[in-house]
């Protein structure tokens, strides 16, 4: 009773397009589910990262609907996201790992939004590969959000030197897969990547909801 209530207070949209769903359509409406910018080329070498994938390219309807997810407390995008990055990883043969991280927010930011947006991606993709995360990184000192800086250099700095690990001793010699939500520059990415190889993991790769076109372009 309380579903049927809710679903005609708040009928569901597309998770995409934000566009009210029909009733054969679930999480996306058939025109995203066609049309979405999916990412297809994941081979530009990022720092520290032995491999990576995106599902989509971080622009129009995706970029929006991550910017709900993070911003306007779209939480439950997460459980779909999750599913999507975990058949991508799947796709990419990025399955083969012995631990599943994420990378964090400050404990600032997370007391400021109420959520950590990337551990609800994590869970859901843990859930859907049948793996527990673990948390690896800590993020030390509250830095200006990275979506907030242009310039490529200034990202790095800021990043540079903000992680640090938790419990090395469940990091060392471990093939590690990585989730975050955006990789634009691959600055935070990198400087995690970093901060697990230093501690002593064998291998970084990373998994994204959305990845910046520039990238995959470039290696064209
Ligand atoms: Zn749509």
């Amino acid at each position: 009773m309380f579903h049927r209530i809710f679903a005609l207070l708040f009928p569901p949209r597309c998770v995409l397009c934000h566009k009210f769903l029909q009733k054969d359509e679930q999480d996306f409406c058939h025109d995203c589910r066609k049309n979405a910018p999916v990412c297809e080329k994941s081979n530009f070498p990022f720092s520290f990262l032995a491999g990576w994938t995106a599902v989509w390219y971080y622009k129009d309807t995706v970029r929006k609907s991550i910017l709900r997810f993070k911003f306007a407390g779209q939480r439950s995008y997460g459980s779909v996201y999750g599913r999507v990055l975990a058949m991508k990883l799947q796709e990419a043969n990025l399955t083969d790992f012995d631990l599943l991280t994420w990378v964090p927010v400050s404990p600032l930011r997370r007391l400021h939004r109420g959520y950590d947006q990337v551990e609800l991606l994590v869970n859901a993709v843990g859930k859907e590969l049948g793996v527990t995360p673990c948390k690896t990184l800590r993020k030390f000192r509250h830095t200006p959000p990275q979506s907030g800086i242009n310039n490529v250099y200034r990202r790095r700095a800021n990043v540079l030197g903000v992680y640090k690990p938790v419990h090395p001793e469940n990091i060392g010699g471990k093939r590690i897969l990585l989730l975050d939500d955006v990789i634009t520059t691959g600055a935070t990415v990198s400087e995690c990547a970093k901060t697990l190889l230093a501690a002593g993991a064998k291998a970084v790769y990373c998994g994204a909801i959305a990845v910046s076109e520039y990238h995959t372009k470039k290696c064209r």
